[in-house]
């Protein structure tokens, strides 16, 4: 007898490619067998009609808190993880985590960017937006190239974070363009050392040369020859934006000469970050990156920024308040729809959300257990829509990937990316015995993305069913607001390194 029986659903499992009608059994957390004539269970999913599918897993989420992790659930995620900016200090994060509790997994990697401000500006607090916000009135560690003190600082509190588990380092290069190669080399030497991925925000995105996106691809295929890191490019759609094409050339071709890079994208047009990113403050903002002020929009009023001046007093006034960049038009523009094309669907991409907190309209971030979400709470509809958005428009209605090919970019091909380095990530990602028991529920007919520009928080719809370590989060597509199941991924930690 298990605990709990997922009974009569098609059972889709990316990595044996197995897409038949099947029961799931789970017991303590894990799943325990898949067949049929499984015997008795406590508690009885009918999944007939529906997609039983490995749980999502997402490499890019910033909101790592009760109600960002109730939007991504029903988004199909049951793993969520940090890892283009990552946390510091690594340890007291993952025990706050665990003291106030997750509803799904959870994890970070180590920040480079908090390194870098902990060392060239001596603030040291812990990772936050708020924080970021605030050390970017003191530029230096956004435009200064280190000092050998200042790297070697930089690199220890690095090690540091590696120590405690967190899982590679997160480079936000483009926040602080000024570093130099020779501090990134030294950076990617020593995840090469420990074998752990980086995961990059390439340090500059304009079309036109010099401070290209080409130019910044250039160097991140540097890195993995001349170092041997694991080059994880984040948000490939946003990174790359209308030059997308000479983009992915360029790392598809390093990628065919066996270098270790790998990429992920979300399925949208739009970006979003802190105002006070050092790419708005180019002067040349407009013409090196193809867009115009007006493509820039506060989160919580919805006011759209005029020009350079109006930039720099919302700037300077609260510079860790978020905003959307609107980059490509995929409404009206078909042009700029094939483009979001080449990110979504790269050939062995991981889907990945870069889901953003959830802002109040005093701009303070919601980290309270009221659900729904309170009306006034706002984000970036990833938030709350990636991954169903991606599989309702390019695996049902488009047909642009096979539904075994959709979900693997969702759940297989993450969980692979840190497979070498996370050994926990070996039993994610696949519906097998033995594997975690983080499982989605789905009705693929249904399945959509409800949140827009204008109402962000409104949860997907179709997933009927989440399990998240054994333990069901969804149940009728309705959310136990009580569960907290979700468990800390990290890489070993406290053995000598
Ligand atoms: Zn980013």
């Amino acid at each position: 007898m298990s605990g709990l029986l997922i009974a009569g659903g098609r059972v889709v499992d990316p990595e044996s490619g197995h897409d038949g009608i099947a029961d799931v059994a789970v017991a303590d957390g894990k799943i325990v067998a898949i067949g049929s004539g499984l015997g008795s269970a406590d508690r009885v999913i009918d999944a007939r009609g529906l997609i039983v599918a490995p749980g999502f897993i997402d490499l890019h989420a910033h909101g790592q808190s009760i109600p960002a992790d109730r939007m991504q659930a029903f988004d199909g995620v049951t793993t969520t993880l940090d890892l283009e900016a990552g946390v510091l200090p690594v340890a007291s994060w993952y025990r706050r985590q665990a003291e106030q509790g997750r509803i799904l997994n959870y994890g970070a990697a180590t920040n480079w960017a908090f390194a870098r401000i902990g060392a060239m500006i001596g603030i040291n607090e812990e990772s936050s937006l708020e924080a970021f916000g605030r050390a970017m009135r003191d530029p230096r560690w956004m435009d200064n190239i280190s000092s050998p003190s200042e790297q070697q600082n930089i690199l220890e509190r690095i090690a540091a974070g590696l120590d405690e588990g967190g899982i590679g380092i997160g480079i936000l290069n483009a926040y602080a363009p000024g570093a130099g190669v020779q501090e990134l080399t030294a950076l990617c030497q020593l995840a090469a050392e420990r074998g752990v991925p980086t995961f990059t925000h390439i340090a500059y995105m304009a079309n036109t040369d010099p401070k290209s996106a080409a130019e910044a691809y250039i160097r991140l295929i540097g890195y993995a020859g001349a170092t041997g890191a694991h080059m994880h490019i984040c948000h490939f759609n946003s990174s790359s934006k209308t030059d997308v094409e000479r983009c992915a050339r360029l790392i598809k071709q390093a990628q065919a000469q066996g270098l270790p890079i790998t990429v992920e994208a979300y399925p949208y047009g739009t970006g979003s970050t802190v105002i006070a990113a050092a790419f708005f403050s180019d002067p040349e903002f407009e013409r090196r990156n193809d867009t115009r002020y007006e493509q820039i929009q506060l989160v919580t009023s919805g006011r759209r920024i005029q020009d350079r001046e109006d930039l720099l007093s919302a700037q300077s006034e609260d510079p860790s308040q978020l905003v959307l960049w609107h980059v490509l038009d995929t409404e009206n523009n078909a042009r700029h729809r094939d483009m979001l094309d080449l990110s979504v669907l790269y050939p062995g991409g991981a889907i990945a959300s870069d889901a953003m907190p959830w802002s109040m309209p005093d701009g303070s971030t919601y980290t309270g257990d009221a659900w729904p979400l309170p009306d006034e709470a706002t984000s970036h509809p990833r938030s709350s829509g990636t991954f169903t958005r991606f599989l309702r428009h390019w695996v049902r209605e488009r047909q642009a990937v096979s539904l075994q090919e959709g979900i693997a970019k969702c759940t297989l091909i993450p969980a692979e990316i840190l497979a070498a380095s996370t050994p926990a990530m070996r039993d994610k990602g696949r519906l097998k015995a033995g594997a975690d028991a983080d499982v989605v529920v789905f009705d693929l007919d249904t399945l959509t993305d409800r949140a827009e520009f204008s109402a962000m928080n409104r949860p997907a719809e179709g997933v009927r069913h989440l399990i998240v370590s054994g333990a069901p989060v969804i149940a009728n597509g309705i959310m136990d607001v009580a569960a907290r199941p979700g468990q800390p991924v990290r890489r070993p930690f406290g053995a000598a390194a």
